[in-house]
């Protein structure tokens, strides 16, 4: 999502699953214990296997979607999210120079797509199975459901629950126009499609703007101080791109 790959670490997770090979970075779960507000260990617990589990199925996403432009990529789980990156791209936590516009914004699409479906199939598998679910948010969030008790055993509803709201909220927050998130992937790839010379420019003013109004969003309306942070470092990273590139300054 956000950096770079992080270096490797001796307690760094590493597994293979469905022959792609996966690395969990340790500040990974710093990260997301930070997230979970706490509460008891249990529910931490269930909490950590939701995130780990909807983060994969997004990676998986991107994962597929680069197999089919004949690409393969591998998964790392660090701290600020998850990256699916082709091998030898040289090019950390992007998703390589080698694809054009078209399939660029396919492959960053199929993540939250395929988190979407996820929870969207859950969602229909409890119900299914019996349990009540309904809309109890009004205003913005009015699309959420809310999953009643489905009768197993409390952590299986909690998992259920946690499961959804992550899927959810990640694929939705990495659908933004901000680069380097998924949305800014597709974004810069639509831009540049309509014009290969400033596509990157628009697609970093889009980025910069949209970061900015969600900085102020959180601060303003959530309170949250450290998500504000983190979006308004994206909008400043964006800056220096833009700077970097010659978009900003004047030539001498
Ligand atoms: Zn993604």
């Amino acid at each position: 999502m956000i950096l770079n790959e992080p270096d490797r670490t001796p307690w760094d997770v590493r597994f293979r699953l469905f022959g792609v090979d996966v690395r969990i970075h340790p500040f990974f779960w710093l990260f997301m214990l930070l997230l979970s507000n706490g509460g008891p260990p249990l529910g931490v617990l269930v909490w950590l296997v939701a995130v780990v589990l909807s983060l994969l199925i997004h990676e998986f996403g991107h994962v597929a979607a680069f197999r089919l432009y004949g690409i393969r990529s591998y998964i790392v789980l660090h701290a600020f999210g998850g990256l699916a990156i082709p091998y030898g791209s040289g090019y950390g936590g992007s998703f390589g120079p080698r694809l054009a516009p078209g399939p660029s914004a396919f492959v960053a699409f199929a993540g939250p797509a395929a988190e979407l479906l996820a929870a969207a199939m859950v969602v229909a598998m409890v119900a299914a199975a019996g349990a009540e679910v309904f809309f109890p948010f009004g205003g913005l969030f009015s699309f959420l459901p809310a999953i009643g008790p489905l009768g197993l055993s409390p952590l299986f509803d909690l998992l259920i629950s946690d499961f959804v709201y992550v899927s959810i909220f990640w694929a939705l927050l990495n659908l933004l126009p901000i680069i380097p998130l998924d949305g800014g992937r597709i974004s810069q790839a639509l831009f540049q499609r309509i014009d290969p010379q400033t596509g990157l420019k628009q697609a970093l003013v889009l980025s910069m703007i949209t970061a900015g109004f969600v900085a102020a969003f959180m601060l303003v309306k959530l309170g949250s101080w450290w998500n504000a942070g983190l979006f308004a470092f994206l909008a400043f990273q964006n800056f220096q791109t833009f700077q970097a590139l010659g978009f900003g300054g004047r030539r001498w």
